[in-house]
């Protein structure tokens, strides 16, 4: 690959943006930071204004306060057409009458795009996996194919920013992931500063060096998949990144007691009669009868899942689903007594409510 991208240098700085629709704040303070060169994922349920917020960035939608630094300059007051800026839609949105290569070359003109355009149009082919293609027109392409040719042309124009609205949604389960990787491949080998909009939470995780979950125009935390995962600092976060089981439990700040058990929590933790998030493999079983009435369960449901097995147990006062190797798994029955362990990994307490 000898393209150069011209990947916003200084990054892209969203502050404190706020747009209003009606009586909808779609945008509620927002800030937002994306580093040169990576890839940030907005996540969040519907409506809570993820697409907005991309929208803003791209000049598409105007903010009603706030501002947006790109590269250095303050582009809040520019028009889409100048923000240097190529998006995906979940619409690949290719122009059905023109060649694959046609539609990059055009993306290139309009851009004004400086160099031997045939031999842009072909590098960038090449660097989606689709260089025997150029002359083929959209309609004989795959969905996933049509969307390849989307992100060559929007890489194609050398934009500052790359955005992708929800790009792999209209995608069947294994062309998704297929894709899904190669962008997050691509956009590596390019380096340029990518914000992902999309709902799905295993995709974020995946494609993004940060991930931020938004609810109601506000961004709830942003940070590397892992810790976002590992350490939600809201019942939200935890709650919307992942499966949890939600326990009741007391709270002495730093550790809580639960089924009988004492667990480490994660700062930020409420005290005194409390919920706390523990996620299904920090949970373990072991067959056992006559354990204490605290942590004793029983198996409701066992569900293989191909690499790992979840386990439905009933337990006083509710039920906890733990995941479980697929070995640890195939000796449990439903109606089986068993041992419930929680591990010593830090959890979540949110005040009950
Ligand atoms: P989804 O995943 O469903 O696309 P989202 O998180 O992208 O949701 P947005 O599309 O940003 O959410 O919308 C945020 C809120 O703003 C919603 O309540 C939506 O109805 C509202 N909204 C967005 N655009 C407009 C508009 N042009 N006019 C009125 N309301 C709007």
């Amino acid at each position: 690959m000898t393209q150069t991208s011209a990947s916003a240098g200084r990054g892209v700085q969203l502050r404190n943006l706020t747009r209003v629709f009606g009586s909808v704040r779609a945008l509620d303070d927002f800030s937002l930071d994306i580093a040169p060169g990576e890839l940030v994922a907005l996540l969040g349920p519907s409506g809570c204004g993820k697409t907005t917020a991309l929208r803003a960035l791209s000049g598409l939608e105007d903010v009603d306060s706030g501002s947006i630094v790109v590269d250095g300059e303050d582009v809040t007051a520019k028009p889409a057409n100048r923000r240097d800026m190529a998006m995906v839609f979940q619409s690949y949105s290719l122009f059905p009458h023109m060649t694959v290569a046609g539609n990059i070359d055009f993306a290139c003109e309009l851009r004004k795009v400086a160099g031997d355009r045939r031999k842009i149009v072909a590098e960038n082919l090449e660097l989606v996996g689709l260089g025997t293609q150029a002359d083929r027109y959209p309609h004989q392409l795959s969905g996933g194919q049509q969307q390849r040719v989307a992100l060559a042309r929007a890489l194609a124009v050398r934009p500052k920013v790359l955005l992708l609205d929800e790009p792999l949604s209209a995608l069947d389960a294994k062309v998704r992931v297929q894709l899904r990787d190669e962008i997050r491949r691509i956009q590596q080998e390019v380096g340029i500063t990518t914000l992902f909009v999309t709902h799905d939470q295993e995709e974020a995780l995946v494609v993004a060096d940060r991930v931020g979950v938004m609810s109601s125009g506000k961004l709830m935390q942003i940070g590397a998949p892992a810790d976002i995962y590992s350490r939600p600092v809201t019942g939200f976060v935890a709650d919307f990144i992942g499966q949890t089981n939600k326990l009741p439990g007391r709270s002495a700040g730093s550790s809580a007691s639960v089924l009988g058990q004492t667990v480490p929590l994660l700062p930020g933790s409420a005290s005194g009669d409390v919920t706390v998030l523990i996620r299904p493999e920090n949970i373990t079983l072991r067959p056992a009868a006559g354990v204490a009435a605290d942590r004793a369960g029983r198996v409701q449901i066992t569900g293989f899942l191909g690499s790992h097995a979840k386990v439905r147990v009933e337990v006083p006062g509710g039920f906890v689903v733990a995941q479980l190797g697929v070995g640890e798994s195939s000796g449990l029955a439903p109606g089986d007594e068993v041992e419930v362990i929680l591990k010593d990994v830090p959890a979540l307490a949110v005040a009950t409510s």
